[in-house]
This record gives structure tokens, sequence and C-alpha cells, in this order.
């Protein structure tokens, strides 16, 4: 069996490592002329900088594929820094642990004592008329659709305190969507239930904490998260950079891969593009697929890198929605990864998608001004990048992905059918490795006896 794998992001490159170690032939088509996606590093006035993710978690798996890389020595890692939710004229300490939890002025004494009672309300409500199981309601009616938004749902568990200066920040600005857009069940329970959390979310936590569980630490590399992928795209062959596949085609039981002046023949294929290109590419095989799929919405998104002598200790903030700036959240990859003076700010989202058609100019001096306004420090832009189509927003147009199936012999693998984050890409890379891999065992297996 061959595998063809449109893309070679992070989710398409770690699907090819994990194909090749088990012995099954896959070819990686990636349209750039570097590996990655949106996991990019570059290095501007002599300081690394990350133009998509920051910073991951060092799970098992990553782990796993960072020794397999040898790439141990070159890990940066984080211990678990405070991080801050600006708000009503202030950087407030997001708690990570029941004594945070207490000294934090991100809520008041009313909303801790509301966050209280969570185990006592019941699961997410879904637009199949879900309800039934709520035992409470704390304002915010459910959307017309019948499900609820995450906003809805934080708040209905935990007040509306928590919803709007704790965790719907936190949350919704991971997106760049405001909680209100994003319908809890094609995100936050999705999350949860990926998280193992099925009942109350404070029982979960507080059975984690007594556990001891700890948290994988926060790791990037010394040259930027981008080493990642560039080491998995070195260590095998196969992966065809500048290659953007033009067609899908199929023939026989396989398919035909056409790219500029070229075909390739595969049995089956891993695509792993933007919602849009894959739209493109399945328009003729799945029609009805590709028009679901052209629905889905992506939050445009500024990232503007900062120097700055501010010596913050921290992971960074996020902006409390309600708040009037354009800076969704920053990352302080100074103390945060010991990136001199380096911080990065993204801008834009749902609420201000128009600001990726501003200059380099005007964007720099924004980010900067309100930094500056946030922490009190003067700062000077040394980059500007536009994301068009970066973080997959989780908002309504979501609702489309039940009208999405693939034909026989493809396979979605992507980041707007499942998790986002760079450990669930690698998880879900992982999986679809192992299923092609265990269908391949399977048919070279000999028919049973009495067959
Ligand atoms: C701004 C931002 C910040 C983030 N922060 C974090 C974070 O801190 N931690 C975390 O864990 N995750 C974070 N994420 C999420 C994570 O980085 C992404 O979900 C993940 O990198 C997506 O990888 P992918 O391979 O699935 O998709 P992509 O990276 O989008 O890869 C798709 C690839 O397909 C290629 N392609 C497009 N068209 C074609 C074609 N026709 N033929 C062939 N190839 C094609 C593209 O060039 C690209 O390389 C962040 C994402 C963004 C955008």
């Amino acid at each position: 069996m061959s595998v063809g794998i449109v893309g070679g992001g992070i989710t398409g490159l770690a699907t090819h490592h994990y194909l090749r170690e088990s012995g099954v032939e896959s070819v990686v088509f990636e349209a750039d002329d570097e590996p990655g996606g949106v996991v990019r590093s570059e290095e501007v006035e002599g300081r690394v900088l990350d133009f998509g993710p920051q910073r991951t978690r060092l799970t098992p798996s990553i782990r796993k594929l960072v020794e397999s890389l040898g790439l141990e020595s070159e890990l940066r890692r984080a211990a678990d820094p405070p991080l801050y939710v600006y708000r009503d004229g202030k950087l407030r300490l997001v708690p990570q642990s029941p004594r945070e939890a207490v000294t934090t002025d991100l809520l008041s004494w009313r909303g801790k004592a509301r966050a209280l009672l969570e185990p006592l309300t019941g699961p997410a409500r879904t637009g199949e008329g879900g309800g039934a199981n709520g035992s409470e309601s704390d304002g915010g009616s459910e959307s017309d659709d019948g499900g609820e938004s995450v906003e809805e749902f934080l708040t209905r568990k935990f007040g509306s305190e928590v919803a709007r200066y704790y965790f719907g920040p936190l949350y919704g600005g991971l997106y760049g969507s405001h909680p209100d857009e994003m319908p809890v069940e094609y995100s936050l329970s999705k999350a949860l239930e990926k998280a193992g959390i099925e009942g109350s979310v404070l029982t979960s936590v507080a059975r984690k904490v007594l556990e001891g569980r700890e948290k994988p630490p926060i790791v990037s590399f010394d040259a930027g998260l981008q080493r990642l992928p560039e080491a998995l795209a070195a260590a095998h062959g196969g992966v065809r950079l500048e290659t953007p596949v033009r067609e899908i085609r199929r023939a026989g039981d396989g398919f035909l891969v056409e790219t500029e002046g070229d075909e390739t023949r595969v049995n089956r294929l891993v695509v792993t593009t933007p919602a849009d290109v894959t739209a493109d590419l399945l328009a003729d095989l799945a029609p009805d697929s590709a028009a679901a799929l052209r629905e889905l919405r992506y939050n445009p998104q500024v990232v503007v890198h900062l120097l700055a002598e501010a010596d913050l200790t921290g992971a960074g903030y996020q902006v409390q929605y309600d708040e009037q700036f354009r800076t969704l959240g920053t990352t302080w990859n100074d103390s945060l990864l010991d990136r001199e003076g380096v911080y990065t700010c993204y801008l834009g989202g749902s609420r201000n998608p128009e600001l990726v058609e501003r200059s380099d100019d005007e964007l720099g001096s924004l980010a900067a001004a309100e930094f500056e306004e946030v922490t009190g420090h003067e700062a000077r832009a040394i980059s500007v990048r536009r994301l068009r189509r970066g973080m997959p927003a989780y908002d309504r147009s979501w609702a489309a992905l039940d009208r999405i199936s693939m034909p026989e012999g493809i396979r979605l693998c992507t980041n707007y059918t499942a998790r986002a984050g760079l450990p669930g890409r690698i998880r879900e890379a992982k999986q679809t490795a192992e299923t092609l891999a265990g269908a391949e065992s399977a048919s070279h297996e000999p028919p049973a006896a009495d067959a």
C-alpha cells in the first residue's frame, strides 16, 4: 500500500513519520518551500521568533518523537509560569492552584463562591433538544438552534464571573472567537470529553490535584518550534516541498494525485490542508462534503513581535473580550522561553477581522501602544505577520461538520475536524497511521481456514 499525504504541516509530517515507522510507504505533498505549515520560526534581529504556536506541552507522544529525532538537547523547557487576564485596567492572576483561586483578584468572593456550585449543574446542552439535563439557568438564554454557546455553558455551570473573566477569555482567546459565538457541542464539550472530563469539571480537576497528576512541561526548541516539523521532514525521504496538489482523481481502487507537471498514484489519501483547500481538492469526489467544508470559518489574526525591556515574569496574558482592545493576548517569550526582550501579540480574531488589511506600520504601532497600556512598558515592533486562516474559529459555522463524510480511501486528519493543539495533532496523526497500517497488515493475512 502507498499513502499520499496532502499537506506538510505538523499533522501531515507526523502521519508520514508514524506510517514509515510501521513500514507503510507514504509520500507528503507540501505546497510551501518549507515544512511546518502554521508552525513557523525565523530569526529577526538576532531573536528567534515563532509566527504560529509559541510552545507546546511535552506530552508522552511528543517526548517520544523528540527522542527518536534526537532533539532532546535542543529542547527549551518552561515551568508552569503565572498567566494573567487583563480586565478593568489591571493584569489579574489566573488561578492555577486552589491557593491562587482563593487569593486572585480576577474574581470577587461572590464569583468564587458561585463557581463552587458547579458540581450541582448538568452537562452541556446540545442542539438535539438537550436541556433536559441542565439543573439551573444563570442568565444567558440558549441560542436559536437549541444548543448552548460556550459562554452560556460556562455561565450556567460556574456563574457569569468565571465565564466572562476566567474560562471565557482563556478558551475563546485561543481561537480568536468570542465564547458567545462558539457552540459548546462543537468546541469545548469535545475538548472536555478528550480530557476525560465527563461530569463535573471541578470534581475532575480536584481529583487530578489530589492524585498529584502533573501536566507535561511547556517546551519549545532553541531554534523555535519549527525545528520539530523540520526534523520530521529531514528524517524520512518522500517529503516533496513546493509541490501543491492541484487535483485528486479516482483511479481504480486508488487515486491519482495531480501536481505541477506530474501525477502520483496512491492507494490511500490523508488530507491535512485547510478547509477551503480541502474543499477545492474534493469538489468532484465528494461535492456535498466540499460545500460543507467551504462553510467553516477561520478567524484572521495578526501576529506582532515586540521588543521591550519589560522584564515581566509569566507566560503572558489574555485580554478580557469586553475591553476596548484589538489585542487578543500576548505571550511573554522573554520570561517563558528565555527569548531576550521578545513579546508576541495576537490581534484581530472574530471581532476585528478587518485588522489584517492594515499596514505593517499601523499594526506594529497598535500592538506596541496596547502593550504599553496593559504593562506600562514601551515596546518596538520587529515583525508583523498576517494569518488569514490560521486558527479554526469553532463558531456556529462548525454545524457544517455534521454534513462532512469522506469517500472510501480518503481520511481527513485536520485541526478543524479534531483538536487544534500540537499534542492533539500528533495524537490524531498517530491514530491515523495506526489505522492505515492495521488495514494494510490485515490485507496480507492469509484467509481463515474455514473461510
Ligand atoms: C496563531 C496560532 C497560534 C497557535 N498556538 C498554539 C500553541 O501555542 N500551542 C499549540 O499546541 N497549538 C497552537 N496552535 C495550533 C497548531 O499550531 C495548529 O493547529 C497546527 O499547527 C496545525 O497543523 P496542521 O498540519 O494540521 O495544519 P497546517 O499547519 O495548516 O498545515 C497544512 C499544510 O498544507 C499545506 N497546503 C496547503 N495547500 C496545499 C496544497 N494544495 N497541496 C499541498 N499542500 C498544501 C500548507 O502549506 C500547510 O503546510 C496555534 C495555531 C495558530 C494559527
